[in-house]
């Protein structure tokens, strides 16, 4: 049987608009990744009258509530309050909770005493699982009535994403017989509503396993869900999918259930026992810095050079001055030799290299913003990748990154350097 779940975000500042419901965003994407419907998300302030009434609608409609915020101290427990009423449930106090609220007081806020109101935290509805909360006070809970599962988790997203990975996941997972399995290809060198295109038909035509796509920043998750009897099963409906979208989208697939394209090429370069450096322009150092966000990135990354102004592009990497005096520094001869400069200077195997105007202006050739050079400089040569990414800043610059990333990838594996 399908459950629908229904998520109720409580907070003011949601309604304001002071801040993004990311809660709300992270647990629909999670319900679906179980296979559970999400059909409606109510937004209601720290107002009790108004959450008993979300409450009294979500019960006639779905079989799982799932409500983030309003669990703290300030706001007189109105979330817990408020369901248990709704539920028929009194609040008992819970000696352990209060406890473990006392002792992080002690732990995390080095020694500050303890408002008494935090108290409240432990009370909790009868009969309720009570979901320990390690990342913050609020415990979370749980309960079961008049065929409905509450879930009430803390609005915090550092406390909720991981109350839910820990407590909240496994107890939905026991309620489906079913196993999901979800595998998420990750794709890079076309865009979302292209990748829609290519596959419409056959994400319309998928019941189990289903198949939809996510966009983020330059690049596509393609996630394939299968619910099936075992993992196996579920594991065995989704091969052929797999192998299905590889048949269309080939060498734009660059992972697996991988994190990200840095951690594909750095992984590559362990396995070949090659190394890689970096002379980063409009990309000011996001190259190397998400090559250090991995752990293990010293074994085969060398180091980067931000250079930012001619001059440093001449004096660190040994650009030719002609060559930036008549052409400017976008354009790819400078790319190429910025590249071929950081592998020779930090001595590596490998070296890419961004340089292009990220904006909001254009530069002072007359340079569109969204212009990008991006190289790759190898023991076999130097390629040069021309690209238009826009106008967003931010997306030029993260854009930028993909594409080094994605030349020094498509080169260990072998595959063509263009797209
Ligand atoms: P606390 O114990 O920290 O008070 P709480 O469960 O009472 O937690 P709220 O007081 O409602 O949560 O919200 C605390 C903070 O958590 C908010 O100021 C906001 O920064 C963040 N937050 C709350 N709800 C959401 C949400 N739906 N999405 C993203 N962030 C949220």
């Amino acid at each position: 049987m399908a459950h629908n779940a229904e998520l109720i975000s409580v907070g003011t500042e949601l309604l304001l608009g002071n801040i993004l419901n990311t809660d709300a965003q992270f647990l629909s994407r999670e319900l679906s990744a179980l296979g559970m419907n999400v059909f409606y998300q109510t937004v209601v302030g720290d107002n009790p009258e108004r959450l008993r009434k979300a409450v009294d609608i979500a019960k006639s409609r779905a079989d799982i509530i799932i409500t983030t915020g309003g669990l703290g101290p300030t706001c007189d427990d109105l979330t817990k309050q408020t369901l248990a009423e709704a539920f028929g449930k009194q609040l008992v106090f819970h000696a352990e909770s209060a406890e473990r609220i006392k002792d992080y007081f002690e732990q995390n806020l080095h020694g500050a005493p303890m408002p008494e109101n935090n108290l409240q935290q432990a009370m909790l509805p009868e009969g309720c699982v009570i979901l320990q909360n390690d990342w913050g006070t609020a415990p979370g809970c749980i309960f079961e009535a008049g065929g409905c599962h509450v879930v009430m988790l803390p609005g915090p997203p550092r406390e909720c994403q991981p109350m839910f990975y820990a407590h909240v996941a496994p107890y939905l997972r026991k309620l489906s017989e079913d196993t999901i399995r979800s595998r998420t290809l990750k794709l890079f060198g076309m865009g979302e509503s292209a990748v829609e295109a290519l596959l419409r038909d056959r994400m319309n035509a998928l019941e189990n396993p289903t198949l939809a796509p996510y966009a983020k920043t330059g690049e596509v998750e393609l996630r394939i869900t299968a619910k099936a009897a075992s993992e196996d099963e579920a594991e065995r409906l989704i091969d052929p999918v797999e192998r299905e979208v590889r048949a269309i989208l080939g060498d734009l697939v660059y992972g697996v259930n991988v994190g990200s394209l840095e951690e594909v090429v750095l992984a590559l370069l362990k396995e070949k026992g090659l190394t890689l450096s970096c002379a980063e322009s409009c990309t000011g150092g996001l190259i190397a810095k998400r090559l250090t966000d991995l752990p293990g990135a010293s074994a085969a990354f060398k180091g980067g050079a931000v250079t930012y102004c001619n001059e440093a592009k001449h004096a660190l990497l040994g650009v030719s001055e002609t060559l930036l005096a008549e052409k400017g520094a976008v354009c790819a001869e400078v790319a190429e030799a910025m590249a071929e400069g950081a592998r020779a200077v930090f001595g590596s195997d490998l070296a890419v290299s961004t340089t292009g105007v990220a904006g909001p202006d254009s530069d002072e050739r007359g340079n569109p913003v969204g212009l990008v050079y991006v190289a790759l400089a190898t023991p076999s040569g130097t390629t040069c990748r021309e690209l238009h990414l826009g106008q967003s800043r931010d997306r030029v610059r993260t854009t930028a990154a993909h594409h080094a990333f994605d030349l020094a990838r498509r080169y260990l594996q072998g595959l063509p350097l263009e797209l």
